[in-house]
Parts: C-alpha cells; structure tokens; sequence
C-alpha cells in the first residue's frame, strides 16, 4: 500500500499513476493546524484498516499527475538522522567536523531534525535568499515508525516499522577552517527535509537492506548505492534511538546518506528513486523572504 497526502491535506492511496481518495476514512484528517492526523493515523493503521480498503474501492482515481504531494506524514512527533552512515560517504568528507577520525554513526549516534523542515514534492525545496553558503543534497532510506516502543532490540526492531518513504537531508555545508556550526540548524531550515512522495507499508519490503538508492540533479545521476551499504542498518538504528527515547508512530528516521553528496541551487530539479518505494522529484528555488541572519562564514 502506497499513502499518499496531497491539495489540502487529503489522503490517498497511489496505485500506478492513479490516487485513490481514501480521507473519509482517516479521522481529523483536514488543513487545520497541527495537521497531526497522520500520525494518529499510522498509529491506529490495523483499526482503520477496513475502513480505508472499503473507501477505495468507492473511490475514483484522478492522475497523481493532478494533484499536490504533500509530506505523507505532514506532522510527525520525531524527524531523527543518521550521520555518517556509509563508509564512502565518510571518505569523501575526509577532514569535516561532521566524520572527523572517520567516525561513523556507530560511535557518533543520531541526531535530529526539525519536524518543521518536512516538505512535499509540491512545494520542493525552498533556498535561504542571498546566502551564498553551499547547499548539499543528501539522498536517504527514511522509515516511518508504526508503534510506540521504547527499547526495542534489533531482532525485533523491523516489527516497530510501518513503511518507508524518500528522504532528501538538505544540508549547509560547514566550510574549511571556519567555526562548526551546529549540525540541527545547518539542516533545518525550513523545507530542508523533503520527504515523500508516499509512504510504502512494510509489507511491500522484502529486505531493506537490499535498496538501490539514486539521486539524480537535472536529469544527472549524482549518487548511487544500495542500502546494503549503511554501516548500521534500519534495525540497529531502531535499536539505537528506542535505547534513547520512545519512539512513537509516524516517527521518522532518515537512515543516513552514500557517496555522492553534492550542490543544489535555485533552479535545480532533485529527483530521488529507492528500489521498491518510490521516486519523487522536488524542485529548488529561492525562498521569497531574506534572512535577516546573513549566515555569513564566521572565522574559526
Ligand atoms: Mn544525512
């Protein structure tokens, strides 16, 4: 099952290139703020389940082409990261703060990002006006928690897993030789954190360790991987974050970029493809209002 929130906060299931409009059967699902009812939602699946397979087949499909993707969960209680995750990726990095020593999210752990960076296909990404910063694209295995657990052991971790989803972790990169900048707010700005197009239930998903992953910037593969790659894989992640906090349905939790990183700049089109989940192009474009905060590169 492909779920899908578009135009004004409905819900919808994807089947090829059709949406099924299934939101007389997610209760609370409407535009008012918070637009929590996804996580509810995702919470109480199995219940609802019925009524969302009898509101399909009611439903008439219009092109996916027609509507506007919205984050599929638009408001989830945790958005949690994995830095360096893939040994390539931390060769590349070389001597950044971020994978000094070759540190990989093992030792390091997770951090987080803003639930309010989330952003769906229809609005893309959005540039903060006349920073001249660099802005990385990095292309993520997210997976959206399905139950509230605490201390969950990786041999029981996948069960905690409600489906996966494409992730792109949009990054201000911290510069040679200036003071570090903390890795939260150089990756949440606002719609720094698309995610989408849908979310692909569990069931869909033989082995998520075994996902091709590619980014593409105007038409142009830029990075190309397989999620067999990630040094802690989805279950050890759970196991990881669980050890830390409660993890609540909806949650989501970006599983880390491969090699590949690179710019992004207004104008630009991202497009992300994860073998079995989905694929979703975003835009980029400069955001409408100034910074008052210039971000201007601060000596060490
Ligand atoms: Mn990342």
């Amino acid at each position: 099952m492909k779920i899908a929130v578009f135009n004004d906060y409905r819900v919808g299931l994807v089947e090829g290139d059709s949406i099924y409009d299934i939101t007389s059967a997610i209760p609370g699902a409407s535009p008012a703020w918070p637009a929590i009812f996804m996580t509810r939602a995702i919470a109480d699946w199995q219940s609802l389940r019925p009524r969302v397979l009898e509101a399909r087949t009611t439903a008439t499909p219009v092109p996916l082409s027609s509507v506007r993707l919205l984050p599929p969960n638009p408001c989830p209680i945790q958005v949690i990261a994995a830095p360096a995750n893939y040994r390539k990726h931390i060769a590349e990095m070389g001597a950044m703060a971020v994978t000094r020593k070759g540190r990989s999210a093992r030792e390091q752990g997770f951090f987080m990002k803003s639930t309010a960076s989330l952003t769906g296909p229809a609005r893309g990404i959005e540039l903060p006006r006349s920073v001249t910063r660099r802005f990385d694209h990095e292309s993520e295995l997210a997976v959206i928690i399905g139950k509230t657990c605490r201390n969950v052991p990786r041999a029981q971790a996948l069960d905690a897993v409600f489906g996966y989803s494409c992730l792109i972790d949009v990054t201000m990169r911290i510069e040679k030789d200036v003071a570090e900048e903390e890795r939260v707010m150089r990756k949440s700005f606002e719609t720094f954190t698309p995610l989408g197009p849908w979310i692909t239930t569990a069931d869909e998903i033989a082995d998520p360790q075994q996902l091709s992953n590619q980014l593409f910037v105007n038409g142009e593969l830029r990075q190309d991987a397989n999620t067999r790659d990630m040094i802690v894989g989805v279950a050890e992640l759970i196991e990881l974050a669980s050890s830390v906090m409660t993890l609540y349905p909806g949650d989501v939790l970006a599983t880390g970029t491969p090699e590949g990183i690179g710019p992004i700049r207004a104008g630009d089109k991202v497009a992300i493809r994860i073998d079995q989940v989905g694929q979703m192009e975003v835009g980029v474009r400069e955001a409408d209002a100034g910074t008052p905060f210039g971000f201007e590169l601060a000596a060490r």
